[in-house]
């Protein structure tokens, strides 16, 4: 039987390298639904080559355009977020991989996630906004929730076959980004076109700029705790640019387990995909002579006060990460508007801290309200 997958957010990088991985591997696959948000070009002709049962597009203007696009086809057509949100209920979805960018991720998961889908998670701020919650609804519904984010792949692979050997630690290894080695003094007139070009990975526009404020570490920091069960101070993060450890777990006895391999996110995409199965790929292999030297480095706080921010928030917990995660996304997108300068967006994340509502045991609409409220108050920072 073929695993019918869900893409949600098909036209950004994730989606478009899981539509190549699928492609590749059609005995193994097949596409039921592709949701984009603004890309109708993309999303049509992807649609043409995988012919999914059904597409949505999520900014409702498009709407009309995209289906003169698709006028000759039988595939279903739909508009809207909530179209987003209600389309990851259809029966015939095994998996829902979820890889839109930023917050918008969240309900779709959730209600995924409520109607017995597994997860093939890209989108990690759903997780970072409201991981107790989803973690809780994912154990009630018996769903699985596979990593793709390359170092929660790594981990879950370090797990495989452990049972219920405890985790001492786990150690997330980060590439420094763009700016590694970099201080304060250069940071403060970093300009976007350098913080975009990434050593090692091919990524979108939010998460290059969060890998470069090691931001995205930090989201991922809060991420692993809930996928894994972590306390705070289980987690270490351990700058390796290189990119071959994708991350390691100590286990109880002292021994360490870690994952390596290319900087390629196909594979953990593969992986989310064809759990419990590895599939055989042609994908370069990984040689040590290439790789004479892998080092490692302490994470310098000083110059990257977001990676702070993000501990911050995952030892407050309840809707701080929430907040941390609002904050964040206008900064970075203020940045990418040349309207804020690149340490001016740890200026806005940690005001936001300040100011907003502190709730402990936030539900559902307490976030809700708290991102949408975090928002204001960032854009209010933003001249
Ligand atoms: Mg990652």
């Amino acid at each position: 039987m073929k695993k019918r997958v869900a893409i949600l957010g098909s036209t950004g990088s994730i989606g478009t390298q899981a539509l190549e991985v699928i492609k590749e591997n059609p005995d193994y696959f097949e596409i039921e639904v592709l949701t984009a948000y603004n890309n109708i070009e993309l999303l049509a002709k992807q649609a043409n080559e995988f012919q999914p049962n059904t597409v949505v597009i999520a900014n409702e203007d498009k709407y009309d355009e995209l289906s003169a696009l698709l006028n000759d086809s039988a595939i279903k057509i739909y508009a809207g977020n909530d179209a987003i949100a209600q389309i990851v209920e259809m029966d015939t979805i095994d998996i829902v991989l979820t890889a839109m960018v930023g917050y918008s991720g969240l309900i779709p998961t959730i209600n995924a996630i409520k109607s017995g889908k597994n997860i093939a998670l890209a989108n990690k701020e759903t997780l970072v906004v409201a991981g107790e919650l989803v973690q809780k609804l994912a154990f009630h519904h018996k769903v699985s929730i596979y990593p793709v984010d390359s170092e929660h792949s790594a981990i879950f692979q370090c797990l495989v076959g452990e049972g219920q050997n405890a985790i001492e630690k786990i150690i997330l290894t980060a590439s420094g980004g763009p700016f590694r080695g970099k201080e304060i003094d250069f940071l403060k007139t970093a300009t976007k076109e350098n913080a975009l070009k990434h050593p090692n990975w091919e990524m979108g526009a939010k998460i290059t700029i969060d890998s470069a404020t090691l931001m995205n570490k930090g989201l991922e920091a809060i991420e692993a705790r809930w996928l894994f069960g972590l306390n705070p101070n289980q987690i270490e993060v351990v700058v390796h640019p290189q990119s071959i450890i994708h991350s390691a777990v100590q286990f109880e006895d002292g021994s360490m387990k870690a994952q390596m391999g290319l900087p390629d996110m196909k594979l953990p995409i593969l992986y989310a995909l064809s759990f419990p199965e590895r599939i055989k790929t042609d994908f370069p292999r990984f040689s040590f002579w290439d790789y004479p030297e892998l080092t490692f480095e302490k994470p310098d706080l000083k110059s990257f006060k977001n990676l702070g921010l993000a501990f911050e928030a995952m030892d407050k917990c309840g809707n701080m990460p929430c907040i941390l995660n609002a904050a964040n996304e206008i900064a970075v997108e203020a940045f990418l508007r040349d309207k804020i300068g690149f340490c001016e967006m740890t200026d806005v994340i940690e005001q936001s801290m300040q100011k907003m509502n502190y709730i402990r045991h936030p539900e559902l609409d307490d976030l809700i309200k708290t991102d949408q409220e975090t928002r204001e108050f960032s854009k209010s920072l933003i001249k």
